[in-house]
């Protein structure tokens, strides 16, 4: 497929598509107040056309302030963008669901999301009632391994198959066993922390280096005269995983959209894969006795 920075959606299974590269707005430290605003502005300028946001993030209103004033300039349409939102695990009785994505609606002041995403496998048919009553487009999980996916896939009665499944993706950690269950099932791996996660030892397991660090990754971007994130943004979009770089710095929200211009060769592909440590940065230790933590399983 030949991804440029105009056109490059990549199809979903119920008959939409996402943009293969996407902006992450979780900040961390928390952002500044307009901070996520300005940098969402800059994107859209820059081409960005796919947001990924939360209610959790606690600036999802900054991100549909952006969006709303992009569309009211002219500079693009509403069906241009893809917004990602995030059913969070408090959310998950069917009771709850409905409101929950109204609320993320309501501060974004738009009539629907693109895509609306849970955590663990439960509220799937409160979600399928969303999507019936137009509130978001197409239903996807986060942070699911193989098992969870097929108690969902396998659900008697099951009306929508999640499209997508959000979870942590890059050259240290290439999950090219659940890249090989959902491609076959369909199911778009959308990566996070593509470039390694802002490295906060609060909450991300620093016990791998630094991927931007990467020799690898380092002396690739040299020979093609880009940055190694640049080279592991690529390394994911090539083999059809879409990523989604959090970055409020213009310098930066430019260069990882700079990813369209040039290609790896197969072999360059092969070596990248090679550099999977199949450990992550992000661990989520805090649900790690929860019955659905998804973590243990190989994948
Ligand atoms: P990323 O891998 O996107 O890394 C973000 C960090 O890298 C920031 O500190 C950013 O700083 C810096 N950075 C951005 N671009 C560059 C560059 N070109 N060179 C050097 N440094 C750079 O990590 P995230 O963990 O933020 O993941 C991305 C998004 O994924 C999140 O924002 C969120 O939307 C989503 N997410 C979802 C999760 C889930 O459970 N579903 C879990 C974690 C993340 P700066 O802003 O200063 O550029």
């Amino acid at each position: 497929m030949n991804l440029t920075a105009t056109n490059h959606r990549i199809p979903l299974s119920d008959g939409n598509s996402i943009p293969v590269i996407g902006l992450g707005t979780y900040s961390d430290p928390r952002p500044v107040p307009r901070e996520t605003y300005k940098a969402v502005k800059m994107a859209i300028d820059e081409g960005y056309r796919h947001f990924d946001g939360a209610y959790l993030y606690h600036n999802e209103h900054e991100v549909g302030e952006a969006i709303r004033e992009k569309i009211a300039e002219g500079k693009v349409k509403r069906e241009e963008i893809f917004y990602c939102g995030k059913l969070w695990a408090t959310d998950h009785t069917p009771e709850m669901v409905r409101p929950a994505l109204e609320r993320t609606l309501k501060v974004l002041q738009l009539d629907y999301v693109d895509l609306y995403i849970i955590e663990i496998p439960m509220a799937f048919k409160a979600l399928e009632a969303c999507k019936d009553a137009g509130l978001v487009k197409s239903l996807g999980v986060s942070n699911f391994n193989r098992r969870q996916l097929e108690v969902i896939l396998n659900k008697p009665g099951l009306k929508y198959k999640p499209v997508t499944n959000q979870v942590e993706c890059h050259p240290y950690f290439t999950q090219p066993k659940l890249l090989k269950f959902c491609q076959q099932h369909d199911i778009v791996v959308v990566a996070y922390s593509p470039l390694g996660t802002c490295r906060n030892p609060m909450w991300v397991n620093v016990s791998s280096p630094s991927l931007l660090k990467d020799d690898l990754l380092n002396s690739l971007g040299k020979k093609h005269n880009k940055t190694a994130a640049q080279i592991g943004l690529r390394f994911n979009i090539q083999r059809g995983v879409v990523v989604i770089p959090k970055s409020f710095n213009l310098k930066r929200i430019k260069e990882n959209f700079q990813i369209f211009d040039f290609s790896l060769t197969e072999e360059e592909m092969k070596d990248i894969e090679t550099l999977n440590k199949n450990v992550r940065f992000v661990e989520l230790l805090m649900w790690k006795n929860h019955p659905e933590y998804p973590f243990y399983d190989e994948y």
